[in-house]
């Protein structure tokens, strides 16, 4: 009957209900006792005790020690939120845990709300550029170290803090020194702020000095021993030698054990995950299953929690990392480690004013603490690709702070917009040369952000309010005075991300070629910046389209990311009074046809107000063609350059005569990444010509009557 059969229903809802309470309370309980079986646990009250005597604390323990996920719980039960004022109305206060790296403050925030069992953005979230998972009701906020400090704008004494916790303050960011020494300054003003400092290894005392000799709580942790292996010769491809160190691991130990690689940046990874593929694919059940999990900094949220899911017996987990697992990420599980020794740095060379990213050798440090990663569950083997002699002569022992290899202009146009004028004097951790700091200084000069007086211009001001750096918002706000703010946003963040827009899959690499080639037909030939606007544009027009994108050889995950990237830009220029002009939307100006562009003169000076808004901001990257014909020199700095393979100008014939490019990759040579062509005097005229002596502008206006004059004769 149906009564019968309601019962029936019910009680199978019942059943589901139960078995679903059950897996709750399951996890609930593993949670619970993962987290009495960390090393901080003992040392709860200890902990909350000297937080409550001393307003800043250097807090040390071991990586996977429990210090990012747990001390904020700890301040939180013990009720640091809790903020009384005077007529007994409880007002709350919010913790912060500053991280350097995206990725870890997202998978930290995420894992401390399922922990506490909130939903991740009320009572946890996270603050990260450009994603903002956090709101009213949060009170344990993870944020990277950079978007803290831009808190300062707004907040000046952290105000709404109870607590800050500098997390990982060891990789000595550049955002990190900064906050250190903003907050020796605070803490002195805000009486009511604990600063806790929590570092992985044992540069604990150079924190303490710092802020005067302050106390140091040390966590024993726990360690099993690690055997290390080195090579005999050494690796003349540390690549092809992980790949077969992962497959000699695979099959002669047993599992369980999984393997966590160190690699130096998203492309190694993919290169590396593809070969495990394919082989794997080969190998067919003749192999144990192999289960590949990246994790780099621009991965996706939703496929970052694979590292962290348990591997299924008789399988073994590959780990593909970059140094983003030496400490802010823990892997359970890991008991082989594959340590390359290489990292990806940023180099700045203060004589040449020029910034690019290298890969350099890692340091002792940083080795130890990757070969540590095999020994937390029991003993491991770590096998280092380089020789023994090599690590004791060619590894530095320690890393160079960020401070002191950068490009500071971000920097120190944020410390201007505090009202921190006084740079050269500023309490920096480790100060920067004089001559980096006046070469940052120029710069900013250059852009109009400060003048003569070292003060901040409001341009400046209205620079400083995007999280950017200063040549990229110069180049917004250029964009809105030449009626092409929409075209420029959409460039600007398809620059954030351009690295992992395009994929080429191995079977298919000729269709992907053409695929990326028709994207320069719109712009003929005006470079990277415009085959990316063409990119944004046809994806617009064709509904954000997932299957478009995949017939173009474009990653949908990483066009998503850069349209909430151009939302949030669109935003902050709405905040600052940067509007879209109704006359340059975008669809306006793009013209069906492609034969009647060149005569089409509101498309022409479209061309030219995007270029003269992008060099705005870029003039101190303009080359030249040397006589060469294949390589470029800097006009200012003199440097030897050349267009990156990557480059939709990397071809072109005749070769381009004169450029900006956007960043500088150092591989085998110096490479200009994303290149923009300057082929009309006025691109480079009213907003960067007084920074070029006369020499340099008779070379621009060479490069570009010679041009115009091969234009007349073919
Ligand atoms: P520390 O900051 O001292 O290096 P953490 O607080 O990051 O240590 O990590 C403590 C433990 O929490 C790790 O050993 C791991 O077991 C667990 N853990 C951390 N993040 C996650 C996650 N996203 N998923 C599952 N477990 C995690
Ligand atoms: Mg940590």
């Amino acid at each position: 009957s149906i009564v019968d059969e309601l019962s029936e229903i019910r009680d199978e809802k019942h059943e589901e209900t139960r078995l679903k309470d059950e897996e709750r309370r399951a996890k609930k309980k593993s949670i619970e006792e993962t987290k009495k079986s960390l090393p901080v646990y003992k040392y709860k009250q200890d902990i909350i005790d000297a937080i409550k005597k001393y307003q800043i604390l250097i807090f040390v323990g071991e990586t996977g020690s429990g210090k990012t996920t747990q001390l904020p719980q700890y301040l939180y039960e013990a009720g640091l939120c809790n903020n009384f004022d005077n007529d007994d109305t409880t007002t709350y206060k919010k913790i912060a845990i500053t991280q350097p790296r995206r990725v870890a403050a997202t998978s930290v925030a995420t894992r401390v709300a399922e922990e506490m069992g909130f939903k991740l953005g009320n009572e946890v979230g996270y603050t990260i550029r450009f994603d903002d998972k956090s709101s009213e009701k949060t009170l344990i906020k993870y944020v990277t170290d950079g978007m803290l400090l831009r808190e300062f704008l707004i907040d000046p004494e952290m105000k709404s803090y109870s607590a800050i916790i500098i997390d990982e303050a060891h990789e000595r960011t550049i955002s990190t020194d900064i906050l250190l020494g903003l907050l020796k300054d605070i803490v002195k003003i805000n009486k009511d702020l604990k600063v806790i400092i929590s570092s992985a290894t044992v540069n604990s005392k150079k924190f303490s000095d710092f802020f005067g000799n302050v106390p140091i709580f040390n966590v024993p942790g726990r360690r099993y021993p690690v055997d290390i292996f080195y090579t005999e010769q050494p690796e003349s491809n540390y690549l092809f030698a992980s790949v077969t160190t992962i497959f000699q691991i695979h099959l002669s130990q047993d599992t369980p054990g999984d393997i966590l690689v160190f690699l130096t940046g998203q492309e190694e990874i993919e290169a590396i995950e593809e070969i495990l593929k394919d082989t794997c694919a080969k190998l067919g059940n003749k192999i144990k299953p192999l289960i590949i999990a990246p994790i780099y900094s621009n991965l996706p949220i939703e496929l970052q929690t694979k590292i962290f899911e348990p591997t299924p017996q008789g399988s073994r987990k590959v780990v593909l990392a970059t140094n983003i697992a030496e400490t802010s990420i823990t892997i359970d599980g890991i008991k082989y480690v594959i340590d390359p020794g290489f990292v990806k740095e940023k180099v700045f060379n203060p004589t040449t004013g020029m910034e690019s990213l290298v890969v350099v050798p890692c340091s002792q440090a940083s080795a130890q603490q990757r070969a540590g990663r095999a020994g937390r569950v029991g003993p491991g083997k770590c096998f280092r690709l380089y020789t023994k002699w090599s690590f004791k002569n060619e590894l530095p022992k320690q890393p160079t702070p960020e401070i002191l290899r950068s490009n500071l202009s971000g920097i120190i146009l944020m410390l201007l917009s505090l009202g921190i004028y006084d740079i050269l004097n500023f309490e920096f951790l480790d100060k920067p040369s004089n001559d980096l700091l006046i070469k940052s200084l120029e710069l900013l000069y250059a852009l109009g952000a400060m003048n003569e007086a070292g003060e901040l211009t409001k341009l400046g001001k209205v620079m400083s309010e995007f999280p950017l750096d200063p040549m990229f918002s110069k180049v917004l706000i250029t964009g809105n005075r030449k009626n092409c703010l929409s075209e420029i946003l959409s460039i600007v963040s398809m620059l954030t991300e351009s690295g992992s827009l395009f994929y080429v899959p191995k079977n298919n690499k000729e269709m992907a070629q053409k695929a990326k080639e028709n994207f320069n037909n719109r712009y003929k030939d005006h470079g990277d910046h415009f085959m990316y606007l063409e990119v944004w544009n046809q994806w617009v027009d064709n509904g954000y389209s997932y299957q478009w994108c995949k017939d173009n050889f474009i990653q949908h995950k990483t066009l998503n990311r850069i349209r909430n990237v151009r939302n949030q830009l669109e935003r902050l220029c709405g905040k600052n009074e940067l509007f879209i002009q109704e006359s340059s939307n975008s669809s306006l100006n793009r013209k069906p046809s492609d034969d009647d562009d060149d005569n089409d003169d509101s498309f022409k000076k479209l061309i030219l107000n995007v270029k003269i808004s992008i060099a705005s901001g870029f003039f101190p990257n303009t080359s030249k063609l040397t006589k060469s014909g294949t390589s470029y020199r800097n006009l200012k700095k003199q440097q030897e350059v050349f267009i990156h393979p990557s480059s939709s100008l990397f071809k072109k014939k005749p070769p381009v005569k004169l450029l900006i490019y956007n960043e500088l990759v150092l591989t085998t040579k110096e490479y200009m990444r994303n290149v923009l062509v300057i082929d009309d005097e006025r691109i480079l005229k009213d907003y960067a010509s007084h920074y070029f002596n006369e020499e340099a502008l008779n070379e621009i206006e060479n490069a570009n009557s010679s041009k115009r004059n091969n234009k007349m004769n073919p």
